[in-house]
């Protein structure tokens, strides 16, 4: 068995209670209070296990706040607005994104900044860079105003669960256990009204998710914004609609095997942006835009030259660097995607395509 401490706790759940979702496993690895992955640690930057956006470059909060000031602006300049982040980690990107906002006349002065965390030790970095800041277990505590919203990286680090084919209708992926190791396997076939619109696009062994989390976040945000005014922009890896087993493991910057160190491994799924702009409505969603292109309509190319001019080697070489990594496609400029959620008859935030 692993040595992971959270691996043993995980086999005797199962031993007493029978095989999880996948779900289940995502949310034990991530959140144990002990030994999960989120709850117990600060996985980002060179010397953790992945590195994010705005931890490879300030443009990235930069022009994302500029993007919600432009927004802000294009709505008429409301009064006592919301400034939120969901998942901030570090908080990185608020606070490349405030120092940019100071740029827009009166936007701080009308914004109070409210940060979703659910990581005690991500809470405390985050306090660091942005102490001014409000701090919620969920997106449905914010208050009650116009929400001008970010979200990097944070919807796929919602639990799934994976249903493969079988016939005209589903089995679960399950995790159980071979003697005393974690195994996947498929539970009995079982209903899924939810997948009933997926019956039509997929053969049999094909595997589809469904993250049950996210309906209800993207629903407040989209019935917040067309209710109150305001933009999101939510940016992650994935697609219009997902398809095949896309969870992954990841450890010191190398892909490792989801089962093999529970609560030491950031576990990730890819997001159906489908399903989140369904469950956004009754905001208005754009269409998929690249993160790449998004960024270069920004002006990132124009702000990525300002900066390297008061550089020299090998700063001006890595600031150069994280440019390329974040809008080349065969970087991050493609896998990545953007989405806004805006309100109907708003023009939608910039960059975007719609
Ligand atoms: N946006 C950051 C961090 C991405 S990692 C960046 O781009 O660098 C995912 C973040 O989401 C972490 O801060 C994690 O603690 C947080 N998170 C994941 N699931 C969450 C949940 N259900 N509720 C609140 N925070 C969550």
């Amino acid at each position: 068995m692993s040595d992971a401490p959270l691996a043993p706790l995980i086999a005797s759940r199962i031993a007493a209670d029978g095989p999880m979702t996948i779900a289940e496993y995502m949310a034990m690895c991530l959140w144990h209070p002990a030994h999960g992955y989120y709850a117990t640690r600060d996985p980002l930057g060179r010397a953790g296990d992945f590195i994010t956006a705005p931890e490879i470059s300030q443009m990235f909060g930069e022009l994302l706040g500029l993007a919600l000031g432009q927004a802000w602006l294009d709505q008429g300049a409301p009064d006592a607005v919301v400034l939120a982040e969901l998942g901030p980690g570090r908080g990185t990107l608020m606070a490349d994104a405030l120092r940019a906002l100071r740029a827009v006349p009166g936007f701080l002065q009308a914004a109070e900044v409210h940060l979703v965390e659910a990581s005690p030790v991500l809470r405390a970095a985050q306090a660091r860079l942005v102490g001014e800041a409000t701090w919620h277990e969920g997106v449905a505590d914010l208050p009650d105003a116009p929400l001008f919203l970010i979200a990097n990286e944070f919807f796929d680090a919602l639990p799934i669960r994976q249903f493969q084919r079988d016939g005209t209708g589903w089995r679960e992926r399950v995790v159980g256990l071979d003697g005393k190791a974690l195994r996947i396997g498929l539970s009995d076939p079982l209903p899924v009204p939810a997948l009933d619109e997926r019956l039509a696009g997929t053969a049999e062994g094909q595997v589809v998710e469904l993250a049950p989390a996210l309906p209800a976040i993207a629903a407040e945000i989209g019935t917040r914004i067309a209710a109150r005014g305001g933009a999101a922009l939510i940016i992650d890896y994935g697609d219009w609609m997902s398809l095949g087993d896309t969870l992954q493991a990841v450890a010191g910057h190398a892909p490792a095997d989801p089962l093999a160190r529970p609560g030491e491994a950031d576990l990730t799924a890819h997001v159906d942006f489908a399903a989140l702009a369904r469950a956004g409505r009754p905001a208005r969603a754009s269409r998929l835009t690249a993160q790449g292109r998004f960024l270069e309509r920004l002006g990132i190319g124009a702000r990525a030259a300002a900066l390297a001019q008061g550089m020299s080697d090998p700063t001006r070489a890595s600031h150069l660097a994280g440019y390329r990594r974040l809008t080349a496609a065969e970087e991050m400029g493609d896998l990545f995607k953007v989405m806004g959620l805006f309100p109907e008859g708003a023009p939608p935030p910039p960059g975007l395509d719609v």
